[in-house]
């Protein structure tokens, strides 16, 4: 045989030997299951710039983000503070229901009067209120500022603010004993709701301090602030605020499928103005939840209502048929969760969200990827493999927007700075009362399915989102995908080429064999 055909039997066809690596249909039909790091997408061919990548996508069949990650609804991780900022760069926050309904409406309110662009959410005490409780404030919160108004409350009658200056020459004595109704300054320069930006930012440069917006009667609604309009300045812009058709912020909200969060719902809807709500439940596929989600969109049509938790097609074919606005897909891949191990039941994260946007996407439901997301490059992959969007709990929490307050703790190089961060299926979280989540409500037993812990200080979601979202632009650059749909076409017709990896591959393509490096994350 000539030497030139010897050559052609070790290589395949020209068009093998081009194409190489497998379709998605290929590597998730081999029965194993593959969770993000175990897959590697290929390269593709580029021909624009990764600042031309446009990252909008489907929340559910109604809404569409700027941005596709979203946050958790859980009590370390989404509140009004988290729920507004992400709303303000183009993405929504799920404020969780690990409280009562009245402080859940309140949360959602809150996120919701947050005005786009300008204002921060405001701590406020009464005039009663003494110096010392700023310092409380300023200890969890590092908020040094109060509005007061008649109620102590936001929503209430601004009646005067206080700010350091007015209190930092009283002694530590005096702290305990000087009511705030006796230093705030009442003649407060303020900005009314809806007043334009630019107007705004003027009366802020003039008034030299932080100025409280008010709504026509006078109550508090807002502070305008100078740090916020540095941040605005300073951070990168990501997308464009997420709007409801009144122009407020979008805000999403978790809620069970017991018969009392009916009235969970119809408060959330009637008293702030849900845009969407969650269904949550680690085991979706259940009569409980197709009635909920049927009384849902009875009783209140212009309400989005994402259904899950599922991992398989034949969980999603079930909701999609119910009605589901959008899907959440994950069983057992969260950081904290012990599902998988304690009850021997879900899928790995890569499989889960493969398999059940094929059956989503050919009823137009989009998708939500929750769990198991540590990097961007994660969240590329989910997005790849049919995913509209990513929900985020461990990389949400931990930052400032996260509720609860930060406590030092010893790190390897050195004390560190860390919040708390647990799941909703742990039993410090259950005893609080999310059980119904993990169907323990009715047990004698409670049986933890989830961790409590801790998490490093991250900063700011409004400096980590901007560039987790730069990093997917740049993967989504290098597959060869200018948008999600783009990429979802490049998935379904075979042109996204992946492979698996093995453990020494993804050895490999983690950072190794240095003595020490600094992995700097932005
Ligand atoms: P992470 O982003 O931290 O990897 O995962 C967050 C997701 O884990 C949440 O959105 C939720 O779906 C899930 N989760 C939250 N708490 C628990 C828990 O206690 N147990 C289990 N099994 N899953 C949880």
């Amino acid at each position: 045989m000539a030497p030139e055909n010897n050559l052609q039997a070790v290589f395949n066809s020209a068009e093998e030997d081009v194409v190489d690596g497998l379709r998605a249909a290929q590597v998730f039909s081999q029965g194993t299951t593959y969770t993000y790091d175990d897959v590697i997408m290929h390269p593709g061919h580029i021909d624009f710039g990764a600042h031309q990548v446009v990252l909008t996508s489907k929340l559910t069949k109604g809404i569409t983000l700027a941005i596709p990650v979203v946050s958790s609804p859980m009590d370390t991780v989404t509140e009004a503070d988290m729920a507004a900022a992400l709303a303000m760069m183009g993405s929504i926050g799920f404020v969780h229901y690990n409280m009562s309904i009245e402080e859940q409406v309140a949360q959602v309110a809150r996120a919701k009067r947050h005005q786009a662009g300008l204002n921060a959410i405001p701590e406020v005490l009464a005039q009663d209120s003494f110096v010392a409780d700023i310092h409380d404030l300023k200890r969890v919160k590092g908020i040094g500022s109060v509005c007061i108004t008649d109620t102590g409350a936001p929503g209430g009658r601004l009646l005067g603010i206080v700010t350091p200056r007015d209190y930092d020459m009283l002694s530590h004595a005096e702290h305990r004993t000087t009511r705030l109704g006796d230093i705030m300054s009442r003649d407060v320069v303020t900005a009314t709701e809806g007043e334009a930006h630019e107007e705004a930012l003027q009366r802020l440069h003039a008034a030299k301090r932080r100025v409280p917006v008010v709504n026509a009667s006078g109550h508090l609604v807002g502070l305008a602030t100078r740090d916020l309009l540095r941040h605005h300045s300073r951070y990168p812009k990501v997308g464009q605020p997420s709007l409801d058709s009144s122009g407020k912020l979008r805000v999403g909200a978790a809620v069970g499928t017991r018969d009392d969060d009916r009235a969970r719902v119809a408060a959330l809807v009637s008293q702030a103005g849900v845009d969407v709500v969650i269904l949550d439940s680690s085991q979706g596929d259940s009569t409980f939840q197709v009635a909920m989600l049927q009384h849902c969109k009875a009783a209140h049509p212009d309400l989005q209502v994402i259904c899950g938790n599922v991992v398989t097609g034949a969980q999603a074919q079930r909701l999609v048929q119910a009605g589901a606005d959008g899907l959440r897909v994950g069983m057992g891949s969260g950081s904290i969760c012990t599902t998988q191990e304690v009850c021997a039941v879900g899928r790995g994260q890569a499989s889960a969200v493969y398999h059940v946007a094929r059956v989503a996407a050919r009823a137009g439901v989009p998708i939500m990827a929750d769990g198991g997301v540590q990097n961007s490059g994660h969240i590329t992959k989910a997005l790849a493999l049919g995913a509209s969007t990513v929900m985020c709990g461990s990389m949400f929490a931990g930052t400032t927007e996260a509720p609860g307050e930060y406590a030092m703790a010893s790190g390897p190089s050195g004390p560190v700075r860390v919040k708390a961060y647990r799941g909703m299926g742990s039993l410090a979280a259950m005893t609080k009362g999310s059980e119904a989540r993990y169907h323990s409500d009715t047990q004698a037993l409670k049986i933890a399915q989830g961790v409590a812990g801790t998490v490093v200080d991250k900063g700011s979601v409004r400096q980590m989102v901007p560039h987790l979202m730069q990093a997917v632009k740049q993967g989504m650059q290098d597959v060869g995908a200018r948008d999600i749909a783009a990429i979802h076409a490049m998935l379904r017709n075979g042109s996204l080429r992946m492979e698996v990896r093995s453990n020494a591959a993804q050895a490999e393509g983690n950072v190794h064999h240095m003595h020490s490096y600094d992995k700097v994350r932005w």
